[in-house]
């Protein structure tokens, strides 16, 4: 749906890099490969093709401890975390030209493992991922402590320090994006971290490891744990030993987090979770291309595998039949197919479980009165496929305008006045974003200040950038954030510092 600046390889010169790739087929501890303790292992597929790609350890308990003991021992050792700030920038700072050296083979690793286009995953591969690794590798020498106001006769300093041992807990859908999110900053603190990708998605975030290393981040600071989220994710979230965790996934798993981190040693958890994102489209705003392109993309980039996909797209009853014919028009033009084509807008979904509940949210829509005005293809052959529908004539109350879908549906809710359009983009558990067209800079001043989510864009549909943070309200989020200067504080303690110069015979 999104366009690289890059020009994309051909498709021959892509499927001749995916043959010759060699994938990781181990966990990452201690600066090195690793099998699980036990031998126990899980396979990793292609959700285009339903082949498998890779074996992967199933870390268990073991595995789980010699992570945290190697994170904990490189944290205690100072090699990183008390090392000259200039050090772990210049180490950040190579991360970054080792992915951009690396990033057509990444991309490819990782469009062959998630399904996802191979344009999105150059995109976030060769810029965005190297671009935070270096925005957060170039602040750390410049992050200051600050000196409290005091007498002449003390002297107060405000001082932050790595959190410590970090677990970064991630999701399927944006697989190395959601792992830089995290480790850079967490890295840029000082912290030793733990990396647990989703089950469907490890590759990346292994290989990420290894260059590490290459990059001189030394051995133990970033590790990566592979296995299911009952197993391996559970025994992170209960480890007495690791003192932060930083989770990107869903709701439900969010909330266990939080009692894993109560009934073990309360450590701390920042939670970035799932959302129902309304597109409110105001009587004034022009239907232009420009708008339906992005209303087309809020809800179906990444095959609607997004948690700020705008699916609820809420336009004035008047204006619904004209808003719809060109959403059908432009949805049409859609190109579903082989992620490895540069020519493919959207891929399979991840898994034939997640087009199962997308198919059954839809047959839900339909039987809850929604108007199905797009059907949605299910290609023939292998892969989880599975094209975009769109409904009009939703109503607030009913499930899919309520509940996550999490694939490539998009309903039109007609609303009567600006007052319904905000009580109903606020009347979800949500709140993760919004987007709102007007023309009217007070109109969208007024929505964008009593939208209750952590992100509003108006005229036009973005997560923002790297110099923003991005997180949630009600459950779509803890306070923690991602990206942004903000980001830090998940990763950051503040000390005082007090000293009492009057002691020392140094006060005035
Ligand atoms: P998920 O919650 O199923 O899994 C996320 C991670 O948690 C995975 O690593 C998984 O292995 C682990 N996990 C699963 N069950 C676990 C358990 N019982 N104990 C411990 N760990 C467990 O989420 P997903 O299906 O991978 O991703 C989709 C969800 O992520 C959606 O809800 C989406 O909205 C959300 N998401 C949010 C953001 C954001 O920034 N707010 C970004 C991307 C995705």
């Amino acid at each position: 749906m999104s366009d690289t600046a890059l020009t994309p390889p051909s498709h021959a010169e892509l499927q001749r890099i995916a043959a010759g790739l060699r994938l990781p087929d181990r966990a990452f501890l201690d600066g090195d490969w690793s099998a699980s303790d036990n031998g126990a292992l899980f396979e990793t597929a292609n959700p285009a093709t339903g082949a498998a790609l890779s074996t992967l350890a199933h870390c268990g308990q073991k595995d789980v401890d010699r992570a945290v003991a190697a994170a904990r021992g490189s944290f205690r050792s100072g090699v990183w975390s008390r090392c000259a700030p200039e050090k772990r920038k210049e180490a950040l700072l190579k991360l970054a030209a080792l992915i951009r050296r690396d990033g057509v083979r990444l991309a490819v690793m990782e469009s062959l493992e998630s399904g996802k286009p191979i344009r999105d995953c150059l995109r976030e591969i060769t810029q965005e991922v190297p671009a935070i690794f270096q925005w957060y590798g170039e602040l750390v020498d410049k992050s200051y402590g600050h000196v409290a106001p005091t007498g002449q006769e003390d002297c107060a300093m405000v001082v932050r320090e790595p959190i410590g041992v970090v677990a970064a807990v991630l999701p399927w859908n944006f697989p190395l994006l959601m792992a830089t999110w995290k480790l850079a900053p967490a890295l840029a603190s000082g912290c030793s971290v733990i990396v647990k990708p989703a089950e469907e998605t490890s590759l990346t975030a292994l290989s990420l490891a290894a260059l590490a290393i290459e990059a001189g981040i030394p051995a133990g600071v970033l590790n990566v744990l592979t296995g299911p989220g009952e197993t391996t994710g559970r025994l992170i979230g209960q480890h007495p030993d690791i003192d932060s965790v930083s989770f990107t996934g869903s709701t439900d798993v969010g909330r266990l987090f939080l009692q894993y981190a109560g009934s073990s040693n309360l450590k701390t958890v920042g939670l970035e979770m799932g959302g129902k994102s309304p597109f409110i489209v105001l009587d004034d705003a022009d239907l232009t291309e420009d708008l339906i392109d992005n209303a087309v993309m809020a809800a179906f980039w990444n095959g609607g595998q997004n948690c700020s996909a705008n699916m609820r797209q809420l336009v004035a009853r008047s204006r619904q039949d004209a808003y719809v014919e060109k959403i059908i028009a432009r949805t049409k033009q859609i190109v579903i197919g082989d992620p490895l084509d540069p020519a493919t807008d959207m891929g399979p979904l991840i898994s034939a479980g997640q087009r199962n509940r997308v198919q059954a949210y839809v047959a839900k829509g339909v039987e809850e009165g929604a108007r199905r005005v797009l059907e949605a293809g299910v290609p023939n052959g292998r892969g989880h496929y599975l094209g975009p529908t769109v409904f009009a004539d939703l109503r607030p109350e009913m499930t899919i305008a309520r509940e996550e879908i999490f694939g490539p549906v998009l309903g039109v809710l007609p609303v009567d006045s600006m007052d319904q359009a905000l009580q109903i983009a606020n009347g979800t558990d949500y709140g993760l974003h919004a987007t709102v067209y007007t023309r009217d800079l007070d109109r969208a001043m007024y929505f964008a200040r009593r939208l209750e989510c952590g992100t509003v864009a108006v005229n036009g549909f973005t997560e923002g950038d790297i110099k923003t943070p991005f997180g949630g309200y009600r459950r779509s989020g803890s306070l923690a954030r991602d990206k942004g200067l903000e980001a830090m504080a998940q990763y950051q303690q503040i000390k005082t510092i007090w000293l009492r110069l009057s002691a020392m015979g140094l006060s005035a």
